[in-house]
């Protein structure tokens, strides 16, 4: 992973004093000047300060970085989504933080999950629950902050930031391996040959329903069957359609090539889509556990990955 903009190393120790000059100023058109965000990044651009990749900062890049509790010396619990003092330097204040945060609504109640506009990386399947194996979907939790949760049982629950910065991680190690990308297109390959043949029972699902009117037509069911038939029908139908436009989007997406530092900024710009496809096809299952005790803070103690194509390293 590359070091977070504004100091110098990946354990956060020093700052970085000219990256903190600019976050700074940063924060203080937004909050003071009351300037939109894509003004802000437009100045940051202009004036030639570029990320830690080297890259221009995008309205993403920006945000994401500047809801980043490190940057005020804080840091979420990963089950509660409060924040708390780590104790290491900070760019910015505790204050200026929760400005942020009230300005981009991400404050307690402010953002029901309607609204939600985070990017959940995991969530259609492909996040399971360790207490009860359902299913794990994307919301907002009582903070506020983009989180994953059960939605059966309700009692499993990890912040966003935590899960897909986990995933993240494992996800590139194990695309920067030789050998990945040909397994990832076999997977895809798979992956196309399961869409084609969603697509073919689509087909025939519907033409089986299309019969039976004739049947019924002609008195040879009654209408208790024909109701019951077309139901059932229907059920099946709903499934496999969900599970196709799933599939479409995993075979059509692009993968990421390149070298390390480019599979890192696919990671931290690249287009949603094919970062959800490059996950769906490395793993199978990403299990995430109860945490045990409160104070339990890594995802490393709590997800379980499942890997499709290789086995974990
Ligand atoms: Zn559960």
């Amino acid at each position: 992973m590359p070091r977070l903009y504004g100091f110098e190393d990946q354990r956060l120790s020093r700052v970085r004093e000219p990256e903190q000059q600019v976050a700074r100023e940063a924060v203080s058109r937004l909050l003071v000047g009351r300037q939109p965000r894509s003004e802000v990044v437009s100045w940051m651009n202009a004036e030639g300060h570029r990320g830690t990749m080297g890259g221009e900062w995008t309205n993403g890049s920006l945000g994401r970085f500047l809801a980043n509790p490190a940057i005020a010396g804080l840091e979420r619990d990963p089950e509660t989504g409060e924040l708390r003092e780590t104790g290491r330097p900070a760019l910015i204040t505790r204050n200026e933080y929760e400005q942020l945060e009230a300005l981009s609504g991400r404050t307690a109640g402010v953002a029901p999950t309607r609204d939600d506009d985070f990017p959940y990386l995991l969530s259609e399947g492909l996040t399971e629950c360790g207490l009860c194996d359902d299913g794990m979907t994307g919301g907002r939790s009582n903070a506020g902050t983009p989180s994953y949760r059960c939605h059966d049982c309700g009692r499993v629950r990890i912040t966003a930031a935590a899960l897909e910065d986990y995933v993240g991680e494992n996800a590139l190690a194990e695309l920067s391996r030789p050998g990945t990308r040909e397994a990832l297109e076999a997977a895809q390959e798979e992956i196309r040959a399961e869409a084609e043949s969603l697509r073919q029972r689509i087909k025939t699902l519907t033409a089986s329903r299309d019969g039976l009117v004739e049947p019924y037509a002609e008195g040879q069911v009654t209408r208790a069957v024909l109701v019951a038939a077309d139901g059932t029908i229907n059920e099946k139908l709903k499934d496999a359609r969900t599970r196709l436009r799933y599939v479409e989007q995993i075979a059509n997406a692009k993968l990421p090539f390149g070298d390390v530092e480019g599979l890192v900024r696919w990671w931290e710009h690249g287009p949603h889509a094919s970062k959800r496809a490059v996950v769906a096809l490395l793993f199978d299952r990403v299990r995430v556990m109860p945490a045990r005790a409160r104070g339990v803070r890594s995802a490393e103690d709590r997800v379980v990955l499942r890997w499709r194509t290789v086995e974990a390293a």
